[in-house]
This record gives C-alpha cells, structure tokens and sequence, in this order.
C-alpha cells in the first residue's frame, strides 16, 4: 500500500481511509463539474453551423452534469460529516465493532463467505457471526 511505503501512522492510515469516499465524492464533483461547464460552454450561441436546437440540447445536458455534479458534492459533504462522526465515537470508544488486534475502526464488507469488517487502520479481516 502506498500508505505503508510513505511512512504514515496507523491511525493516521485509519482517518484517511475513513475520510476517502468524501475525497473521492469531491474529486468526482470537481471533475464533473468541469465535464459540465464543458458541454455548456462547448458550442456559443453565436456558432453559425450548429442548429438552434443542438446549441440547446447541449446546453441543457450540461445543466443536468452541473445540478448532477451538486448533488455529488452534497453527498460528500455529508459523508465527511458521518466519516466526523464516526471517528468522534470512535475516539471516545462508543463504538462497539472493532479492530481485535489493533482496536481501530472497521468497515463492514461482503465477501465471499459472508458480511465481514475489515479494519481501516492495519487491514486485517474478522467474519461477523
Ligand atoms: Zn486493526
């Protein structure tokens, strides 16, 4: 993991991972965003060879992308909440799944054998029973 090979902290590996869909959301908005304003901006009004109609159609895709890339960046912003939350309890111990060998926090995954948590901060995996 490049985590490992830049000398992060395990705990410091935990928040970063806890806080990774948010970044991605974000990202995703930002780029989606730019994908948006793209297509609004991509063909003038003033463009001669386009028919009125294209000019609008595309025009109205590119407000879909930009109300779209909104409501993604609304998601991340209120997964960083939830991923707040979820360290705060974390840090006073109020939360009751976690980490046997490291006590960090886990994240529940379904595999192959079933529903199991798999720990943010050294990455070892425990089946839930
Ligand atoms: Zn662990």
């Amino acid at each position: 993991m490049i985590l490992d090979l830049l000398g992060v902290s395990r705990q410091n590996q935990m928040i970063i991972r806890e806080y990774m869909p948010s970044i991605l959301f974000m990202g995703g908005a930002f780029l989606l965003q730019s994908w948006g304003e793209g297509f609004y901006n991509n063909h003038p009004p003033d463009n001669a060879y386009l028919s009125p109609l294209f000019i609008a159609a595309n025009q109205q895709i590119g407000l879909w992308i930009l109300w779209g890339s909104v409501a993604m960046l609304a998601l991340g912003v209120l997964r960083l909440f939830y991923s707040t939350y979820r360290l705060l309890k974390w840090e006073k111990g109020e939360i009751l799944e976690c980490c046997d060998f490291c006590s960090g926090l886990v994240k529940e995954k379904y595999g192959r054998y079933g529903a199991y948590h798999k720990c943010l901060a050294c990455g070892a995996t425990h089946s839930i029973r």
